[in-house]
């Protein structure tokens, strides 16, 4: 039961007063008020606690309060809290430093950006001023952002309200063998029928004026959709032929999540471009950023880039993004994230597979893992619709919670859930999170055929 408004403390009053949500509608929220977090645990004011397995928004890969992110964060405050970015500063520019020195190939510039959407706007923008091309392509099941470029390049439901949009968008099908928009029976067919597709889509768009395509190395939000091996090569060598420039989207798999520095290392490809944000600096204080190829940087060596933000390269974002990077080196969290994920993660989801009949795809790497839930294995119906809402949701609502019941937090989408703690997880509370969903499952299995 809920509690009355006036019962309920000042931060909750003040909020459903106040605050204007992200994503909802306002009348229908009864937030949780987090009092404190700590490493994978967050809790609320009556001191009831959850691990943490959706890492906020994929964002705190070194879990909360981390004491070297505190530490940095603090020590820049004394020393300077900000400037304008046409000014450069220690932070910012170590920033940078270590972040080309972790980014493939000769990305070696980076554009800094206050998170995500931005990242993936100002990308747009350089690929087109590079190019002097107008079009970009995406991919539909595909998230890159709320602001107006970016949420156009967006291929679920969050785009619908923002249509007509950006123009220049055109989407086409990235790979998803579970349930392959080509009707590929193997990795390699859908691999190879989906990189024929974009080439079609190019064909008929006309390459000559396309500036970018812009696609999640692994796709998250829209179900950590991991791509076959040589699909990515095979977009690469498509922007080569026609001079395209390639936008790897690793604002969710990049930093350590996939169990390499950017998720596209995993298959040794140099994208012209990479958006990042969330793990650079497990967002305790916002940013994110474009990684620029020599090549392209170039361009604009005697050319205006004809862009900027007051908080570009802010000095405590960057400060938090060194001692972050630091942290991921040093600690060798990259090589953890890989073991837990092939040797923890992978096993047990294969187990809690072969137990519930509700689940009828588990897929991922490193900590980047989805259980797609289902009706009827055979048929692959999905538990339940997509984009569902209200009673249509029941069964994802009842699943997750019982999760919250069990002490988790868990990230839920559509058919889904995301299995994203903290990078730097115990292996215990792993066991423990990965011990409540398989109870929480026994919800759903309920609407599955058996
Ligand atoms: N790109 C991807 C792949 C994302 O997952 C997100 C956010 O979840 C974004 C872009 C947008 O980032 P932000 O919310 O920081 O603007």
């Amino acid at each position: 039961a809920q509690t009355p408004t006036q019962a309920r403390s000042a931060a909750y009053r003040n909020d459903r007063a106040h605050v204007f949500h992200s994503w909802s509608a306002q009348a229908s929220l009864d937030p949780v008020v987090v009092a404190g977090a700590s490493g994978s645990y967050f809790w609320d004011e009556s001191g009831k606690s959850w691990l943490d397995f959706a890492s906020q928004l994929v964002n705190v890969n070194l879990g909360h309060q981390h004491p070297k992110l505190i530490e940095a964060i603090k020590a820049q405050a004394d020393k300077l809290c900000t400037v304008a970015p046409y000014h450069a500063n220690e932070a910012t520019a170590e920033a940078a430093r270590l972040i080309a020195q972790v980014a493939p190939g000769d990305l070696n510039k980076v554009f800094f950006t206050s998170g995500g959407a931005e990242a993936i706007e100002n990308a747009v923008r350089i690929a087109r001023h590079h190019t002097g091309r107008h079009k970009v392509l995406s991919a539909y099941r595909s998230y890159h952002g709320a602001t107006a470029g970016a949420i156009s390049l967006t291929g679920d439901p969050r785009r619908w309200g923002a249509e007509p949009g950006m123009s220049g968008a055109v989407k086409f099908w990235g790979p998803y063998p579970y349930r392959s928009a080509f009707h590929a029976s193997s990795p390699e067919q859908e691999c190879e029928r989906a990189l024929a597709h974009l080439a079609d889509v190019l064909m008929v768009e006309g390459p000559h004026s396309v500036a970018a395509i812009v696609l999640e190395t692994v796709v998250g939000g829209n179900g950590i959709l991991v791509p076959p091996d040589g699909y990515l090569q095979g977009v690469r060598a498509l922007c080569d032929r026609y001079g395209i420039v390639m936008v790897a989207d690793e604002v969710m798999a990049g930093f350590g999540r996939c169990g390499e520095w950017f998720a596209i290392d995993r298959w040794r490809v140099v994208p012209d471009l990479i958006a990042f944000a969330k793990g650079v600096n497990c967002g305790y204080v916002p940013l994110g950023g474009v990684i620029i190829s020599e090549r392209i940087a170039e361009s604009f060596a005697s050319k205006v880039f004809p862009g900027g933000l007051t908080y570009s390269g802010h000095p405590l974002a960057c400060a938090a993004a060194v001692a972050c990077i630091n942290v991921y080196r040093d600690e060798g969290i990259i090589e953890r994230v890989r073991r837990l994920g092939d040797e923890l993660i992978a096993p047990a989801l294969d187990a809690i597979k072969q137990r519930h009949p509700s689940v009828g795809d588990v897929r991922g790497v490193g900590m980047f893992w989805a259980i797609e839930l289902v009706r009827d294995r055979a048929s692959r119906e999905p538990l339940v619709p997509y984009n569902a809402a209200g009673a249509d949701n029941r069964p994802m609502s009842e699943f997750a919670a019982a999760c919250k019941q069990g002490g988790l937090w868990p990230f839920t989408h559509f058919n889904r859930t995301h299995v994203v703690p903290p990078l730097t997880i115990s292996e215990d509370d792993l066991r423990k999170g990965l011990a409540i969903i398989d109870e929480a499952l026994n919800v759903t299995d309920r609407y599955a055929v058996a």
